[in-house]
């Protein structure tokens, strides 16, 4: 029988939740989405940058398959090679109850020490501040090439960079065997379960990949876990009183409710988000402003928020009622010019964000109309960016749908992201619906020119505004049957 194979991150994950470590395991792969966060984008790319200038001249080597790697690791260690990035590396590892399991991982950089010889495990890391989990796992790898080397040896942090891209920090670390082995026997007893851990939806749920199976799961347990904005600590309270399931909750009326520690305010909201769920139904809980009913223009904005971006806006995005669209899209070295793109619609580039506002101003200032968005951060950043005039115009104009939207009606979902209410309504995006692949598209676009990565990011763009209107239409036409509202 082939011994379990242990990772770093199968550690890391399992000190978040053990559920997410069991499924990494042994889960079906199908159930899993990528998920790419942000702060995965900003490590890869100081790592790249930090290791460059450290190797300038490295050699690339492909690599078909993990056994491949490890074996390639080995044969440069062989012949004495000063760096090796990227190592593969693997080793059994015998735990205190005899039973044996694989270890392994991808070490950032291994270095051949000039006087013992030894090779010597590097993690780099963007933040100063190293956490226990950054400690476990290079534990994990002085513990494989102790193994290896069968030696002491000494590991490695290089933490952040200074203005020539190096380390700013290089802390030595020394092995401590106790917490590694506290872990690995956790990961046993975990592995070892026959069924997974129970679900249990909190806020760093959405950067799991398992995040969309868990959800289906705790939607047909109707999980506590599923109603948005309650803590750990008011769902602890509920269950010590009993109430486990939104089916209980949703029975309780607004005072029961109150009864309980964290719950006041809240009560209705949290007993009409229960309500959604059993009855698997939007429910009520207010009148739909009439301004709702003047129609309106949709509109949403990028922002370059990708490692070295600074922030501002490079695409503005805006449809009426009917979902006719235009894009402006920031191109400094292009001319100012309108084209057709379809199915998209008309894409105006211009030089910069300042013009970029300018146009949209142009385009919505036919009328008076609302302007809606979704949450506040669209009209915070035409507040921080938009030249003046603009802002005098258009601020007034600006009105938060998502605002208006979860003071209105509750929907069975975690999430009232426009991803999300909008897909209730059975919109779906044309293309990706990552904001950091349209960006990475656009960005594509200014270097080489190709038609079809601003096709894309614009498709992106158009979606988000299309997806507004699909909601704004949808409260416009279902607003009357709001009986729910007590
Ligand atoms: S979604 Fe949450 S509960 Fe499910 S595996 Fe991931 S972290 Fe665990």
């Amino acid at each position: 029988m082939k011994p379990l194979i242990i990772t770093p991150t199968l550690l890391r994950n399992l000190v978040t939740c053990e559920r997410r470590g069991w499924l990494d395991t042994y889960g079906d792969s199908t159930q899993q989405v990528d998920i790419t966060p942000v702060g995965a984008l900003y490590g890869v790319a100081h790592e790249k940058v930090i290791q460059t200038v450290a190797s300038p001249y490295a050699d690339t080597m492909d690599v078909a398959s993990w056994d491949e790697g490890v074996n390639l690791t080995q044969d440069l260690m062989n012949e004495r090679a000063a760096v090796i990035i990227g190592a593969y590396i693997e080793q059994r590892y015998e735990l205190e109850n005899g039973t044996e399991v694989s270890l392994r991982g991808r070490v950032d950089r291994l270095t051949r020490n000039p006087e013992s010889h030894l090779y010597e495990p590097v993690e780099i890391k963007q933040y100063i501040n190293i956490a226990k989990g950054d400690e476990l796992q290079l534990n994990f790898y002085l513990t494989i090439l102790q193994h290896m080397q069968d030696a002491k040896l000494r590991g490695y942090f290089w933490l952040g960079s200074d203005a020539q891209n190096h380390p700013r920090y290089v802390l030595q670390h020394v092995l401590n065997p106790a917490h590694l082995q506290l872990m690995l026997r956790r990961a046993y007893a975990v592995l070892n379960q026959a069924d997974a851990p129970p679900v249990n939806l909190v806020a760093h749920c959405k950067t799991c990949s398992w995040y969309s199976a868990c959800t289906e799961v705790a939607r047909s347990n109707l999980d506590l876990s599923l109603l948005p904005r309650l803590n750990s600590q008011t769902r602890r309270n509920l269950e010590r009183g009993g109430i486990t399931s939104l089916q209980q909750l949703a029975a309780l009326s607004i005072e029961e409710l109150q009864r309980f520690k964290g719950i006041k305010k809240t009560a209705a909201s949290h007993r009409a988000n229960a309500r959604a769920f059993v009855e698997d139904r939007p429910v009520w809980v207010d009148q739909m402003p009439d301004i709702l009913h003047q129609g309106g223009w949709m509109f949403d904005l990028e922002t370059a928020a990708l490692p070295g971006g600074d922030g501002s806006p490079w695409s503005l995005g805006w449809c009426d009622e009917e979902g006719k669209s235009q894009i402006a899209i920031v191109a400094p070295t292009q001319q100012h010019q309108r084209v057709t793109l379809n199915p998209i619609g008309e894409l105006i580039t211009v030089r910069d964000y300042d013009e970029a506002w300018h146009v949209f101003h142009e385009s919505v200032g036919v009328d008076e109309k609302p302007i809606y968005h979704w949450s506040g951060f669209d009209a915070g950043v035409m507040r921080a960016t938009a030249p003046t005039p603009v802002k005098n115009a258009l601020l007034g104009r600006m009105h938060d749908l998502h605002s208006t939207f979860v003071n209105t009606v509750r929907l069975p979902v975690r999430s009232y992201s426009i991803k999300k209410v909008a897909a209730y309504f059975g919109f779906s995006w044309s293309g990706y619906e990552e904001w950091w692949a349209a960006e990475t598209d656009y960005r594509k676009w200014l270097i080489s020119g190709e038609v079809q990565h601003i096709t894309q990011a614009c498709q992106y763009q158009r979606d988000d505004v299309l997806a507004l209107a699909v909601v704004w239409k949808w409260l416009i036409e279902n607003h009357h049957l709001n009986g729910d509202v007590e």
